[in-house]
Protein backbone atom coordinates (compact mmCIF):
# COMPACT_ATOMS: atom_id res chain seq x y z
CA UNK A 1 0.00 0.00 0.00
CA UNK A 2 0.81 3.53 -0.81
CA UNK A 3 -0.19 7.19 0.06
CA UNK A 4 -2.85 8.38 -2.78
CA UNK A 5 -0.93 11.76 -1.96
CA UNK A 6 2.55 10.74 -3.24
CA UNK A 7 1.18 9.14 -6.79
CA UNK A 8 -1.30 12.30 -7.52
CA UNK A 9 -0.72 14.64 -5.22
CA UNK A 10 -2.97 17.16 -6.69
CA UNK A 11 -5.77 15.39 -6.73
CA UNK A 12 -5.16 14.19 -3.19
CA UNK A 13 -4.57 17.74 -2.14
CA UNK A 14 -8.47 18.49 -3.56
CA UNK A 15 -9.73 15.90 -2.63
CA UNK A 16 -8.56 14.12 0.57
CA UNK A 17 -11.45 14.39 2.89
CA UNK A 18 -10.82 16.90 6.20
CA UNK A 19 -13.27 16.98 8.65
CA UNK A 20 -13.41 20.15 11.57
CA UNK A 21 -14.48 18.93 14.69
CA UNK A 22 -15.82 22.34 17.22
CA UNK A 23 -16.12 22.53 20.91
CA UNK A 24 -18.14 25.19 22.30
CA UNK A 25 -16.30 27.78 23.95
CA UNK A 26 -15.67 27.32 27.36
CA UNK A 27 -16.64 23.87 27.50
CA UNK A 28 -15.08 21.85 30.18
CA UNK A 29 -12.51 19.36 28.18
CA UNK A 30 -14.35 16.24 26.55
CA UNK A 31 -12.69 12.86 27.57
CA UNK A 32 -13.37 12.67 23.47
CA UNK A 33 -11.65 14.39 20.17
CA UNK A 34 -10.33 17.00 20.68
CA UNK A 35 -11.69 19.97 18.55
CA UNK A 36 -9.62 20.22 15.68
CA UNK A 37 -9.03 19.50 11.80
CA UNK A 38 -8.46 15.92 10.86
CA UNK A 39 -7.45 14.52 7.69
CA UNK A 40 -8.41 10.39 6.38
CA UNK A 41 -5.13 9.92 3.88
CA UNK A 42 -5.76 7.27 1.50
CA UNK A 43 -3.60 4.66 0.55
CA UNK A 44 -3.83 1.92 -2.22
CA UNK A 45 -2.35 -1.28 -3.21
CA UNK A 46 0.68 -0.43 -6.19
CA UNK A 47 0.34 -4.04 -7.70
CA UNK A 48 -1.34 -3.84 -11.03
CA UNK A 49 -1.92 -7.75 -10.88
CA UNK A 50 -4.27 -7.34 -7.53
CA UNK A 51 -7.69 -5.72 -8.30
CA UNK A 52 -7.88 -5.79 -4.48
CA UNK A 53 -10.34 -2.60 -4.54
CA UNK A 54 -9.75 -1.13 -1.33
CA UNK A 55 -8.27 1.68 0.53
CA UNK A 56 -6.08 2.01 3.76
CA UNK A 57 -6.63 4.90 5.46
CA UNK A 58 -4.73 6.72 8.24
CA UNK A 59 -6.52 9.23 10.27
CA UNK A 60 -4.07 12.16 11.26
CA UNK A 61 -4.62 15.75 13.34
CA UNK A 62 -3.92 19.10 12.00
CA UNK A 63 -1.98 19.90 15.03
CA UNK A 64 0.03 16.66 15.44
CA UNK A 65 0.63 15.61 11.96
CA UNK A 66 3.16 12.95 13.32
CA UNK A 67 0.61 11.06 14.38
CA UNK A 68 -1.43 8.00 13.16
CA UNK A 69 -4.66 8.31 15.65
CA UNK A 70 -6.35 5.08 13.33
CA UNK A 71 -5.92 3.07 10.74
CA UNK A 72 -8.83 1.45 8.91
CA UNK A 73 -9.64 -0.32 6.11
CA UNK A 74 -13.00 -0.13 3.45
CA UNK A 75 -13.87 -1.55 0.48
CA UNK A 76 -16.34 0.03 -1.87
CA UNK A 77 -17.74 -2.79 -3.54
CA UNK A 78 -20.48 -5.51 -2.59
CA UNK A 79 -19.86 -7.60 0.01
CA UNK A 80 -20.22 -10.63 -2.77
CA UNK A 81 -17.41 -9.23 -4.25
CA UNK A 82 -14.86 -9.64 -0.91
CA UNK A 83 -16.37 -12.79 -0.18
CA UNK A 84 -15.51 -14.29 -3.34
CA UNK A 85 -11.55 -13.10 -2.54
CA UNK A 86 -11.20 -13.20 1.19
CA UNK A 87 -10.94 -16.31 3.32
CA UNK A 88 -11.96 -14.85 6.87
CA UNK A 89 -15.96 -15.48 6.61
CA UNK A 90 -15.85 -11.76 8.66
CA UNK A 91 -13.65 -10.08 6.83
CA UNK A 92 -16.05 -9.01 3.46
CA UNK A 93 -18.75 -7.66 6.22
CA UNK A 94 -16.39 -5.67 8.05
CA UNK A 95 -14.33 -4.07 4.93
CA UNK A 96 -17.91 -2.73 3.32
CA UNK A 97 -18.58 -1.09 6.75
CA UNK A 98 -15.06 0.15 7.20
CA UNK A 99 -13.21 -1.29 10.01
CA UNK A 100 -10.25 -0.86 11.85
CA UNK A 101 -7.32 -2.34 10.62
CA UNK A 102 -5.78 -5.06 13.41
CA UNK A 103 -1.89 -4.78 12.73
CA UNK A 104 -1.29 -0.90 11.94
CA UNK A 105 -1.04 2.08 14.41
CA UNK A 106 -4.45 3.06 16.60
CA UNK A 107 -4.79 5.89 19.28
CA UNK A 108 -7.23 6.28 22.68
CA UNK A 109 -9.59 7.72 19.86
CA UNK A 110 -9.63 5.35 17.08
CA UNK A 111 -12.84 3.58 18.19
CA UNK A 112 -13.95 7.55 17.71
CA UNK A 113 -12.56 8.08 14.47
CA UNK A 114 -14.42 5.18 13.03
CA UNK A 115 -17.74 6.06 14.22
CA UNK A 116 -17.36 9.13 12.63
CA UNK A 117 -16.11 7.79 9.18
CA UNK A 118 -19.12 5.60 9.36
CA UNK A 119 -21.89 8.06 10.34
CA UNK A 120 -20.02 11.38 8.65
CA UNK A 121 -17.71 11.00 5.95
CA UNK A 122 -18.68 7.84 4.23
CA UNK A 123 -21.33 8.94 2.28
CA UNK A 124 -21.95 7.78 -1.57
CA UNK A 125 -20.45 10.71 -3.22
CA UNK A 126 -17.07 9.86 -0.74
CA UNK A 127 -17.63 6.30 -2.01
CA UNK A 128 -17.81 7.09 -5.33
CA UNK A 129 -14.91 9.40 -4.66
CA UNK A 130 -11.94 6.51 -3.05
CA UNK A 131 -13.40 4.60 -6.00
CA UNK A 132 -12.52 6.45 -8.64
CA UNK A 133 -9.45 7.48 -6.92
CA UNK A 134 -8.23 3.92 -6.62
CA UNK A 135 -8.85 3.94 -10.71
CA UNK A 136 -6.80 6.94 -10.94
CA UNK A 137 -3.98 5.56 -8.99
CA UNK A 138 -3.97 2.54 -10.96
CA UNK A 139 -3.79 4.23 -14.14
CA UNK A 140 -0.96 6.49 -13.12
CA UNK A 141 1.12 3.57 -12.10
CA UNK A 142 -0.03 1.59 -15.70
CA UNK A 143 1.41 4.79 -17.53
CA UNK A 144 4.20 4.73 -15.51
CA UNK A 145 5.31 1.19 -16.93
CA UNK A 146 4.67 2.50 -20.54
CA UNK A 147 7.57 4.31 -21.35
CA UNK A 148 9.87 0.97 -20.95
CA UNK A 149 6.86 -1.12 -22.82
CA UNK A 150 7.58 1.52 -25.95
CA UNK A 151 10.68 1.16 -25.81
CA UNK A 152 10.58 -2.48 -25.73
CA UNK A 153 8.20 -2.40 -29.09
CA UNK A 154 10.85 -0.23 -30.98
CA UNK A 155 13.70 -1.86 -30.02
CA UNK A 156 11.64 -5.27 -31.49
CA UNK A 157 10.94 -3.41 -34.72
CA UNK A 158 7.20 -3.17 -33.58
CA UNK A 159 6.59 0.87 -34.28
CA UNK A 160 5.66 0.64 -37.75
CA UNK A 161 3.21 -2.50 -37.18
CA UNK A 162 1.62 -0.06 -33.94
CA UNK A 163 1.32 3.12 -36.45
CA UNK A 164 -0.44 1.83 -39.19
CA UNK A 165 -2.98 0.23 -37.15
CA UNK A 166 -3.52 2.46 -34.24
CA UNK A 167 -6.35 1.09 -32.87
CA UNK A 168 -4.28 -2.18 -31.54
CA UNK A 169 -1.64 0.53 -30.45
CA UNK A 170 -3.27 0.54 -27.21
CA UNK A 171 -0.21 -0.33 -24.43
CA UNK A 172 -2.79 -1.79 -22.30
CA UNK A 173 -3.29 -4.28 -24.52
CA UNK A 174 -0.99 -7.34 -24.47
CA UNK A 175 1.19 -7.68 -27.44
CA UNK A 176 0.49 -11.26 -27.52
CA UNK A 177 -2.74 -10.52 -27.68
CA UNK A 178 -2.55 -7.26 -30.56
CA UNK A 179 -3.21 -9.51 -33.93
CA UNK A 180 -6.45 -10.87 -32.27
CA UNK A 181 -7.52 -7.51 -31.38
CA UNK A 182 -7.34 -5.89 -34.82
CA UNK A 183 -8.73 -9.10 -36.08
CA UNK A 184 -11.80 -8.46 -34.35
CA UNK A 185 -12.02 -4.69 -34.74
CA UNK A 186 -12.26 -4.59 -38.23
CA UNK A 187 -15.59 -7.07 -37.83
CA UNK A 188 -16.90 -4.58 -35.46
CA UNK A 189 -16.19 -1.57 -37.31
CA UNK A 190 -17.96 -3.26 -40.14
CA UNK A 191 -21.19 -4.20 -38.36
CA UNK A 192 -21.10 -0.62 -36.59
CA UNK A 193 -20.81 1.22 -39.99
CA UNK A 194 -23.85 -0.41 -41.15
CA UNK A 195 -26.02 -0.84 -38.28
CA UNK A 196 -24.82 0.46 -35.55
CA UNK A 197 -24.25 4.66 -34.94
CA UNK A 198 -20.48 5.91 -33.52
CA UNK A 199 -21.35 5.96 -29.98
CA UNK A 200 -22.57 2.42 -29.82
CA UNK A 201 -19.93 1.48 -32.11
CA UNK A 202 -17.74 3.28 -29.77
CA UNK A 203 -19.01 0.77 -26.79
CA UNK A 204 -18.58 -2.31 -29.17
CA UNK A 205 -14.73 -1.04 -29.48
CA UNK A 206 -14.17 -0.14 -25.75
CA UNK A 207 -15.48 -3.85 -24.56
CA UNK A 208 -13.68 -5.67 -26.70
CA UNK A 209 -10.56 -3.95 -26.09
CA UNK A 210 -11.25 -4.60 -22.17
CA UNK A 211 -11.28 -8.24 -23.33
CA UNK A 212 -7.92 -7.79 -24.86
CA UNK A 213 -6.38 -6.23 -22.26
CA UNK A 214 -6.96 -8.69 -19.91
CA UNK A 215 -3.80 -10.94 -18.96
CA UNK A 216 -5.79 -14.48 -19.77
CA UNK A 217 -5.32 -15.51 -23.12
CA UNK A 218 -9.28 -15.86 -23.54
CA UNK A 219 -9.61 -13.89 -26.14
CA UNK A 220 -6.81 -16.02 -27.94
CA UNK A 221 -9.48 -18.90 -28.26
CA UNK A 222 -12.41 -19.16 -30.35
CA UNK A 223 -13.53 -17.69 -33.58
CA UNK A 224 -13.36 -14.10 -33.89
CA UNK A 225 -16.59 -14.03 -35.73
CA UNK A 226 -18.21 -15.31 -32.35
CA UNK A 227 -16.11 -12.60 -30.48
CA UNK A 228 -17.55 -10.09 -32.74
CA UNK A 229 -20.93 -11.33 -32.22
CA UNK A 230 -20.83 -11.93 -28.81
CA UNK A 231 -19.19 -8.55 -27.96
CA UNK A 232 -21.96 -6.94 -30.10
CA UNK A 233 -24.76 -8.66 -27.72
CA UNK A 234 -23.38 -7.34 -24.89
CA UNK A 235 -23.78 -4.10 -26.01
CA UNK A 236 -26.95 -4.40 -27.48
CA UNK A 237 -28.52 -5.89 -24.46
CA UNK A 238 -26.92 -3.42 -22.18
CA UNK A 239 -27.76 -0.41 -24.17
CA UNK A 240 -31.77 -1.92 -24.74
CA UNK A 241 -31.42 -2.18 -28.44
CA UNK A 242 -33.73 -5.85 -28.77
CA UNK A 243 -36.12 -2.93 -27.85
CA UNK A 244 -37.80 -1.81 -31.09
CA UNK A 245 -38.49 1.95 -29.60
CA UNK A 246 -34.98 2.74 -29.30
CA UNK A 247 -33.98 4.88 -32.39
CA UNK A 248 -31.16 2.09 -32.80
CA UNK A 249 -32.46 -1.45 -32.93
CA UNK A 250 -31.19 -4.83 -33.23
CA UNK A 251 -32.30 -8.46 -33.26
CA UNK A 252 -29.95 -11.24 -32.21
CA UNK A 253 -30.70 -12.65 -35.98
CA UNK A 254 -29.53 -9.34 -37.63
CA UNK A 255 -26.09 -10.05 -34.99
CA UNK A 256 -25.47 -13.81 -35.85
CA UNK A 257 -26.35 -13.68 -39.39
CA UNK A 258 -24.04 -10.91 -39.98
CA UNK A 259 -21.31 -12.72 -38.32
CA UNK A 260 -22.96 -16.11 -39.25
CA UNK A 261 -22.84 -17.38 -36.09
CA UNK A 262 -24.87 -19.66 -33.66
CA UNK A 263 -27.44 -17.76 -31.37
CA UNK A 264 -26.61 -20.55 -28.44
CA UNK A 265 -22.68 -20.10 -28.61
CA UNK A 266 -23.51 -16.41 -29.17
CA UNK A 267 -25.51 -15.97 -25.94
CA UNK A 268 -23.80 -18.05 -23.63
CA UNK A 269 -20.71 -16.23 -24.89
CA UNK A 270 -21.78 -12.83 -24.03
CA UNK A 271 -22.98 -13.80 -20.65
CA UNK A 272 -19.86 -15.28 -19.58
CA UNK A 273 -18.06 -11.73 -20.79
CA UNK A 274 -20.83 -10.01 -18.54
CA UNK A 275 -19.95 -12.64 -15.73
CA UNK A 276 -15.63 -12.17 -16.25
CA UNK A 277 -15.62 -8.53 -16.71
CA UNK A 278 -18.90 -8.16 -13.76
CA UNK A 279 -20.47 -5.41 -15.85
CA UNK A 280 -23.48 -3.91 -14.43
CA UNK A 281 -26.55 -3.87 -16.37
CA UNK A 282 -27.44 -0.79 -18.11
CA UNK A 283 -25.22 1.25 -16.01
CA UNK A 284 -21.69 0.56 -17.14
CA UNK A 285 -19.20 3.50 -17.66
CA UNK A 286 -17.75 3.12 -21.39
CA UNK A 287 -20.28 1.34 -22.44
CA UNK A 288 -23.78 2.95 -22.02
CA UNK A 289 -25.56 5.80 -23.35
CA UNK A 290 -25.07 8.30 -20.55
CA UNK A 291 -29.41 8.80 -20.09
CA UNK A 292 -28.99 4.73 -19.35
CA UNK A 293 -26.35 5.64 -16.83
CA UNK A 294 -27.93 8.12 -15.17
CA UNK A 295 -31.10 6.26 -15.10
CA UNK A 296 -29.88 3.26 -14.15
CA UNK A 297 -27.33 3.85 -11.45
CA UNK A 298 -28.69 4.06 -7.53
CA UNK A 299 -27.14 5.86 -5.32
CA UNK A 300 -27.27 5.96 -1.72
CA UNK A 301 -28.15 9.71 0.23
CA UNK A 302 -26.70 10.31 3.52
CA UNK A 303 -30.12 9.94 4.71
CA UNK A 304 -30.41 6.42 3.27
CA UNK A 305 -32.86 6.85 0.33
CA UNK A 306 -32.06 5.69 -3.16
CA UNK A 307 -32.65 7.02 -5.97
CA UNK A 308 -31.58 6.98 -9.39
CA UNK A 309 -28.89 9.39 -9.95
CA UNK A 310 -30.71 11.09 -12.69
CA UNK A 311 -33.58 11.90 -10.35
CA UNK A 312 -31.19 12.80 -7.54
CA UNK A 313 -30.09 15.19 -10.03
CA UNK A 314 -32.92 16.36 -10.92
CA UNK A 315 -33.94 16.78 -6.82
CA UNK A 316 -31.06 18.56 -6.19
CA UNK A 317 -30.03 15.80 -3.70
CA UNK A 318 -26.12 14.81 -5.99
CA UNK A 319 -23.64 16.71 -3.96
CA UNK A 320 -21.67 19.54 -5.36
CA UNK A 321 -18.39 17.55 -5.95
CA UNK A 322 -20.30 14.02 -7.03
CA UNK A 323 -19.99 14.24 -10.83
CA UNK A 324 -20.99 11.13 -13.33
CA UNK A 325 -16.91 10.66 -13.93
CA UNK A 326 -17.05 9.34 -10.31
CA UNK A 327 -18.19 6.30 -11.77
CA UNK A 328 -15.60 5.36 -13.83
ZN1 LIG B 1 -4.18 -5.32 -3.83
Amino acid sequence: MIPFHSVLPEIAQREVRCIHIETAPGAPPAAGLPGGEYAFVEFYCEDLNCDCRRVFIQVIGRSRPDQVLASMNYGWEPESFYRERMHDPDAPGEIVRASLDPINSQSKHSEELLELFQQTVLDESYRLRLRRHYEQFREKLRHRQNPSAAKDSRAAGETRTASSDPESGDPRIPKAHRQRFGEVAALLQQFGEKHLDAELTGFVMELWKRICRRKAPDCLRGKPTVWAASVTHVIARMNFLFDRSQPVHLTLDTICDSFQTNKTTVGGKATQIERTLRLRQHCEPGLCRLDLLETFTNIRLSNGMVLSWKMAKQMGYVPADAKIEDLE
